[in-house]
């Protein structure tokens, strides 16, 4: 069936702070200008925001440049960072620790990220931007020059069996004269144009980190809005990166989450686990004893840094925000870079309209290095990789790149693909996890059930086995089948029916998109595509 199409000067794919700056961005330039220019924004989440779990702690630089008004029209950010701590965690104890400066949060704000969104959302619509909410971007277009010229929706109403159902509705094609993949981290469209274009062509891997995070409303008399504390240590070895975060914002919430590093080592590891031993610390427990946990969800951030930043533009497009993995890993934010990438792609794509069509963004990285993203970028990259070498190593070495050298070390560290990272399950220690409370710590399908996911039944599964054997052959013989313990929402089972051996049942419905199967997965026999639009989690207040 023919797909419909419509015409843009620029389509953006993916609603989040990234994308959404790009947008508004345009509209602003192109009203200075006096010319019309039409944006059109897509988003997979049912709404803007319904996809974007972050911490978050917000430093506004970009949104004081992009919406310098942003408190008088009602921006939700509502409570200002007060004090930071950083604690080194044993056991039984937690040790106040010098926070790294990285990790000074005066000026900033404790805000929920999917909220933001939403408020950029109406911003960009005021402007004129249209957004199409639910419609999530399945296939790149190019046209026959091999440029990029936009993106098809993907359709709607396929079966499990792949096959049209009576609701099949085709995907319609945005074109653009240029489109901007403001996907996130590990996005799907941009996997496929980092390898036909070879955009990762002489710089590192990019790396990443998975985050599992909670929502809590906890009892007023524990409350102390503002208050930001970062911990690590146990309940990880000394060789696993990670730690929590931990932000009371407004009305009662707390923020909880645990990121750990995706080069993990060993397949017994289960990160959900890992996060819910860590609420039951003597320190933690008592923050969230008389709460109640609101809400759940998970995704993956990048951890590359600088030396993983891609060729950032190609033939009628470029990546902006955690498509290029613009994350400042120390200080564990990336929303600022990622809003301030979008702006910068936006002046880019006006300068090049003025050049005539078909001109390319080539200027995009250019005004990227000459901003304040690339010293800040430069001057940590670093901190993660010294991580390889274990916690304490690690430490020692940020301490002194970032108080000391200031990230002026004539040398740069470098990182390995994640996927790489697992040793045989043989050749590790088993670990034994604490059955959960129902209290403070929980099981996987009541976590799922308060990341209000839902995809439709009928539809195929978006997690595609490049070949169903490897996940006995090499996943369950050699590591264990790690995806039934790095998924944090159980999508991945081995199941075993009677006398037809072991086989890995996919769970797809449960899905949160964090895509971390696409990065673990040990042969990368793991694809992650778009479901049907508006299938995923509906995270509030996330
Ligand atoms: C646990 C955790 C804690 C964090 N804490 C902080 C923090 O405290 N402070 C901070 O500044 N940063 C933090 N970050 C990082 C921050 O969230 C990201 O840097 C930021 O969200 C990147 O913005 P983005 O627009 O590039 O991508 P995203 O925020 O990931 O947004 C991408 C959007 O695109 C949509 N999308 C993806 N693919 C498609 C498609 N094919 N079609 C249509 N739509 C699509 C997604 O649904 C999503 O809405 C944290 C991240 C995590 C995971
Ligand atoms: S299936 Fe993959 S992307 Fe989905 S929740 Fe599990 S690990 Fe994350």
């Amino acid at each position: 069936m023919e797909r419909e199409s419509m015409q843009y000067d620029v389509v953006v794919v993916g609603g989040g702070p990234s994308g959404l700056a790009a947008a508004i961005r345009l509209k602003q330039l192109a009203a200075k200008a006096g010319r019309e220019l039409s944006v059109c924004v897509i988003e997979k989440g049912s709404e803007v925001g319904a996809h974007i779990l972050s911490g978050a702690v917000f430093e506004p630089r970009s949104l004081d440049e992009l919406i310098p008004d942003w408190q008088s029209k009602g921006a939700p950010l509502d409570t200002p960072a007060k004090e930071d701590r950083f604690l080194f965690l044993t056991a039984g104890r937690a040790i106040g620790m010098p926070t790294p400066r990285v990790l000074h949060n005066a000026g900033n704000y404790i805000i929920s990220l999917g909220n933001l969104c939403r408020w950029l959302g109406q911003q960009a619509e005021a402007a004129g931007v249209e957004i199409y909410a639910g419609f999530a971007g399945a296939e790149v277009l190019y046209d026959e020059a091999g440029r990029v010229k936009g993106v098809a929706t993907g359709n709607m109403g396929v079966g499990k069996d792949g096959k049209p159902t009576e609701n099949f509705t085709p995907g319609v094609e945005l074109h653009g004269r240029y489109t901007l993949f403001a996907e996130g981290c590990r996005g799907s469209l941009t996997k496929t144009l980092v390898e036909r274009f070879g955009l990762r062509d002489g710089v590192d891997p990019q790396t990443y980190g998975i985050g599992i995070k909670e929502l809590w409303e906890i009892d007023p008399a524990k409350h102390r809005p503002g208050l930001i504390t970062h911990s690590v240590g146990w309940p990880l070895d000394r060789g696993t990166y990670g730690g929590s975060f931990l932000y009371h914002f407004d009305k009662n919430l707390v923020s909880v989450g645990f990121v750990i590093g995706l080069d993990y080592r060993n397949p017994h590891l289960s990160p959900f686990d890992e996060f819910q031993r860590f609420k039951t610390h003597p320190a933690i427990r008592p923050v969230f004893e008389g709460g109640r946990r609101i809400a759940y969800g998970a995704r993956a951030i990048n951890e590359g840094g600088f030396q993983s930043i891609p060729k950032l533009v190609f033939p009628g497009g470029a990546l902006i925000g955690c498509a290029a993995g613009l994350v400042n890993v120390p200080k564990i934010k990336g929303s600022h870079t990622a809003m301030k990438s979008g702006m910068l792609a936006a002046e880019a794509v006006m300068a090049a309209l003025g050049r005539g069509e078909g001109a390319e963004l080539d200027d995009y990285p250019d005004r990227l290095e000459a901003s304040w993203i690339w010293p800040e970028l430069k001057a940590v990259r670093n901190v993660r990789p010294a991580f390889h070498w274990g916690l304490w190593a690690g430490l020692a070495y940020s301490g002194l790149s970032l108080f000391l050298l200031r990230g002026r070390e004539p040398w740069t560290l470098h990182h390995k693909p994640d996927h790489a990272s697992l040793l045989p399950a043989k050749s590790t220690p088993e670990i034994a996890y604490p059955k959960p409370d129902g209290a403070i710590s929980f099981d996987k399908p009541s976590s799922v059930y308060l990341s209000n996911t839902n995809h439709a039944e009928n539809q195929p599964v978006h997690l595609v086995l490049r070949d169903p054997t490897v996940a006995i052959r090499v996943n369950l013989e050699i590591y264990d089948a790690p995806e039934q313990r790095y998924c944090p929402a159980g999508v991945y089972e081995i199941v075993e029916a009677a006398g037809a051996g072991p086989r890995l049942q996919i769970n797809a419905q449960n899905c949160v998109h964090c895509k971390t199967c696409d990065i673990k997965d040990p042969t990368q026999n793991i694809n992650w595509v778009v479901p049907e639009g508006g299938g995923g989690p509906n995270y509030s207040n996330m």
